[in-house]
């Protein structure tokens, strides 16, 4: 018999989880705030809660995907949790994963965090290489092993319970810059007549070059020494600082996402890191490492 899942959330994720944990035969309890959305998983095998606490009472394993921290929070307010292994996979920050286990620890539940690295298209889809981070007890972790697998791939990052999220928010942050750096260059030849469809698998192909640059950051940071392997210095690329403003400036571009990152390069230039490549320029972002 598979385990049982008590599922508190049927938004876009929860309702996504909720299909992929039916489709495997999975039993499924789930509330939803709206009853609305819960009703639909119904009709597809599920078992709707009156409220949160019901749902919680029906089963040991309770998956928790609702939009942030605070939701949380309100929604398990009036549950009882002792004995309960709760799993949540709402995203939020390292601090409140670490909160939420202490909390659900003095409750009498164990705790795991999540970070989920997908989309709801991407759950129920091992081709699609979607996966969860999960931090925390590392007992509830390997007794849910099986059932947490079953929605997409599992990657345990540690028994602070502050990782996962930690994890998450670290590759959604880095997701962000290169989004903004998309943009920007969307942006330096729109107008122009090249065709952004032209131009889209020069940027994706360029972008996948780059990306193994990470590697070097990474030996760079274990060894301490940012001179190691430089192919590109930051002195060389500040002297181009120039070329990419005025470019911006000569397509009338604001290069408010650029500007940032160009004047950390500055920074660390002016500071004698000519020598070094990127890398360097953590040591300006680290306020422990600054004060
Ligand atoms: P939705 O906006 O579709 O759903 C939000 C859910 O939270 C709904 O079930 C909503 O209930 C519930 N909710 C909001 N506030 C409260 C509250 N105060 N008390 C109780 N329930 C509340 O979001 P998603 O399902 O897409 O996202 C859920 C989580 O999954 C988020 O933390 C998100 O960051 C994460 N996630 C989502 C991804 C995505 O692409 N969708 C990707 C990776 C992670 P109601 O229906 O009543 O409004």
């Amino acid at each position: 018999p598979r385990t049982p899942v008590t599922l508190l959330g049927a938004g876009a994720m929860g309702s996504a989880l909720a299909r992929a944990w039916l489709a495997a035969g999975h039993p499924v309890t789930v509330w939803n705030r709206t009853p609305a959305r819960a009703e639909a998983l119904a009709a597809e095998g599920a078992a709707v809660a009156p409220s949160a606490a019901a749902a919680v009472a029906a089963n040991r394993l309770v998956v928790v995907c609702l939009l942030d921290d605070a939701s949380v929070g309100e929604a398990l307010d009036a549950a009882d949790l002792a004995g309960r292994d709760l799993v949540n996979l709402t995203t939020g920050t390292p601090g409140e994963g670490r909160a939420r286990a202490s909390w659900a620890g003095a409750r009498g539940a164990r705790f795991v965090d999540g970070g989920i690295m997908a989309v709801p298209p991407m759950i129920g889809a091992p081709e699609s290489g979607g996966y969860v981070f999960y931090s925390g007890s590392h007992e509830l972790f390997e007794e849910h092993r099986d059932t947490l697998a079953v929605p997409a791939g599992t990657r345990w990052v540690g028994s602070d319970p502050g990782f996962a999220a930690l994890h998450d928010v670290a590759l959604l942050s880095a997701m962000n810059g290169m989004f903004a750096g998309v943009l920007h260059a969307f942006a330096l030849v729109r107008g122009e007549d090249i065709a952004p469809k032209d131009f889209a698998p020069l940027l994706a192909g360029w972008l996948t070059a780059m990306a193994p640059a990470v590697h070097q950051t990474a030996e760079q940071l274990q060894s301490g020494d940012y001179t190691k392997g430089v192919v590109s210095s930051l002195a060389m690329q500040a002297a181009g600082i120039p070329t990419f403003l005025r470019t911006a400036e000569e397509q009338r571009v604001s290069p408010e996402l650029l500007t940032p990152y160009l004047e950390l390069m500055r920074e660390r230039v002016a500071r004698g890191h000519g020598d070094e490549d990127g890398t360097g320029m953590i040591e300006l972002l680290d306020l422990r490492a600054r004060s």
